[in-house]
């Protein structure tokens, strides 16, 4: 009995962009075939392992290409777990994956859709970009399941019949276009699994061939010393679908704690690749070269989430199962082996390529410095591995070694000063680091999101303090030496009388905004009139900067806001009140003065209001110059 189904409206969008559009890089449905193959194997062998009763125990795992020149057809068959009636509509009739109805829409407006398709989860039905009928026949493991064929021509619907099959397995039968000659031919059929599929781990035979065409050898469980860069780099592709080699490999045999072989990489970037066939984070677990799991995330921290690659344990029990896995206590061995490991390598490769290192930095920076925060057993590592721009070396990363090693020359410097902002531009024009250019002492600059968090849990390295430069009890008197350059530009600071007039201006204009008003000892030259500086104890006086990142409900904190005696806008401040000038003039100016303080600190809250002001101070401004001409 023959029954017709429509396909899920999804599908039917995906299936017309597919048939009717030209493609350049067709060839990978294959791939895709040979993917699906390996993946029903993968499973099979690990039903063998768990379920007693399995059709065809005897059956190699396999995977055959055969072409029928007069027919146009082109065979993938494989013996893996085949499908019920059921799961054939299941999995052929409709696409789980959210992401299809992006897919369709991106795959619309692009010039070559097939990029799109191994990214969505669309591999089966790249099948129609080569042929215009695709018969599948399949026969389930299950011992009870009866054989089923699935027809489709690409259209709206596929039918459903009752197969004829009698040995477990499925085979994909495309019968190709006109313009597909290509895939009849095997000897470029070869050269299109040689480059996609080599590393597939069951053997492929080609036509009726007795020798596998591909490499098979489980390339993590060979000797590093033997493997090529290039073959590392192939594997790599031929897990992720990546067309880009990785910042990174990683391969290593371990016997004690406990067993394992590891192949690991450093994706280029952090977004996957469009193609990737790699559709959540996570590690490919093999117990004893059977596949278990196909993303745990149980073998690395979250933090290294973005890393590919494959464990293989001897430990492992073969009847673990996949529900098992997480609570086996060999599993808490091979996190910990593997995290110190990773960590390890990625020192190493600092050390011997930096600005490797500083692309990896630019990607994945923020993930080491989340792990800071949530795995206080490894922030000594990670906190090695931290790189960040500072006023020394406002374009090249540096590592907080470099920084003590380099803070040694500075007399008396024992602690370690950072300054927290937006951007590197907007801090290294702050006031807040005039006082340490003075001296010629370093400050690292903390301008990512994950920095504000980062210094919650990071107060020291290597025995020195980390202190934030608008730190109250900043004290750089016996700091370093200050530069003769500041010493001559020194104007007579503003005292006495204008001086505790001025002070009481401010605290008035100000009020309960501020916590308090002082004089800067601070700030040494002329050339910024103001800074706020954090209190002491107000241990959380991030929060509130977390909280404007987050989008929560953000008020100004409360700083301590210090005036520089010596500055032009302070001492003609102080001549406008000696005087009884423009009140409103004055009361303006201390409020910008104040505002703009909050800009460079990254915290103000509206700039948009502010421009009425500035609108104001410049028609004064612009008005006194004019009467003066
Ligand atoms: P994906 O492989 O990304 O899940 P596909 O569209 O390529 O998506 O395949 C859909 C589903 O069809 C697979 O998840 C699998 O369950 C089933 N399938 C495809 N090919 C085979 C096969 N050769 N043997 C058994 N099941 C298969």
């Amino acid at each position: 009995m023959s029954e017709t189904y429509t396909f899920q409206a999804e599908i039917k969008q995906l299936l017309h962009t597919l048939v009717h559009s030209l493609y350049t890089d067709r060839e990978i449905f294959l791939r895709e075939l040979i993917s699906n193959s390996s993946d029903a194997l993968n499973r099979l062998q690990f039903e063998m392992l768990t379920t007693r009763d399995v059709r065809d125990p005897e059956a190699e795992l396999a995977i055959r290409i055969l072409v029928d020149k007069e027919a146009r057809t082109l065979t993938i068959r494989d013996t893996g777990v085949g499908m019920t009636h059921d799961e054939v509509i299941e999995n052929l009739g409709t696409i789980s994956h959210s992401g299809i109805k992006s897919f369709i829409e991106q795959a619309k407006n692009a010039t070559n859709a097939v990029e799109f398709i191994g990214q969505f989860g669309v591999g089966f039905y790249s099948i129609f970009m080569v042929a215009d009928r695709v018969v599948v026949h399949t026969l389930s493991y299950r011992p009870d399941a009866k054989p089923v064929k699935w027809i489709s021509d690409g259209s709206e619907t596929y039918e459903v019949t009752e197969g004829d099959r009698e040995t477990r397995g499925t085979d994909v039968i495309l019968y190709l276009k006109e313009d597909a000659d290509e895939f009849l031919d095997e000897g470029r059929l070869r050269t299109i699994i040689h480059k996609h599929s080599n590393y597939i781990a069951f053997p492929i035979y080609l036509g009726d061939g007795e020798e596998p065409i591909n490499d098979r050898q489980a390339i993590w469980r060979r000797s590093p010393n033997e493997v090529t860069e290039e073959e590392y780099y192939t594997f790599y592709k031929s897990l992720t679908f990546d067309f880009e080699n990785p910042r990174l490999y990683i391969h290593t045999t371990t016997d004690a704690p406990v067993q394992y072989y590891a192949l690991l990489y450093v994706p280029a970037k952090r977004e996957p690749a469009i193609f990737s066939r790699r559709k959540e984070p996570g590690l490919q677990l093999y117990a004893r070269k059977v596949l278990i799991q196909d993303y745990c995330t149980d073998l690395l921290p979250e933090y290294l989430s973005f890393m590919q690659g494959v464990v293989d344990s001897e430990d492992l029990p073969l009847n673990v199962s996949r529900e098992t896995v997480q609570a086996n206590r060999v599993m808490v061995n091979l996190k910990k082996a593997i995290t110190g490991k990773v960590l390890r390598e990625l020192k190493d490769f600092a050390k011997r390529d930096s600005e490797g290192y500083a692309a990896f930095w630019e990607e994945f920076g923020p993930f080491l410095k989340q792990g800071i925060l949530i795995d206080p057993d490894n922030k000594e590592r990670l906190s090695s591995l931290l790189r960040f721009y500072s006023t020394h070396s406002p374009d090249k990363l540096i590592s907080l070694d470099e920084y003590v090693e380099r803070m040694q020359e500075v007399q008396n410097q024992d602690a370690i000063y950072y300054i927290l902002g937006d951007n590197k531009s907007t801090v290294m024009n702050s006031p807040h680091l005039e006082p340490f250019r003075a001296r010629g002492i370093e400050v690292l600059f903390f301008t990512e999101t994950v920095d504000s968090f980062l210094i919650n849990s990071l107060f020291e390295y290597n025995g020195h303090r980390l202190q934030n430069v608008d730190d109250e009890n900043l004290d750089l008197s016996d700091i370093g030496t200050l530069s003769e350059e500041v010493d001559e530009a020194e104007q007579p600071p503003i005292e006495g009388e204008a001086l505790s007039a001025l002070k009481e201006r401010f605290e008035k204009v100000l009020g309960d905004r501020v916590h308090s008003v002082r004089v800067s000892k601070v700030l040494v030259g002329t050339a910024n009139p103001a800074r706020l500086v954090s209190p002491e104890g107000t241990l959380d006086r991030h929060t509130q900067k977390v909280y404007q990142l987050l989008d929560r409900e953000y008020e100004v904190p409360r700083k301590i806001l210090e005036f520089n005696p010596r500055h032009r806008i302070i001492h003609n401040l102080a001549n406008l009140i000696t005087t009884g000038a423009d009140q409103s003039l004055i009361d303006a100016t201390i409020e910008q003065l104040y505002e703009n303080a909050l800009l460079i600190d990254g915290l103000h809250p509206n700039p948009a209001e502010m421009v009425q002001r500035i609108q104001r101070l410049m028609e004064v401004a612009t008005t006194s110059t004019t009467v003066q001409h």
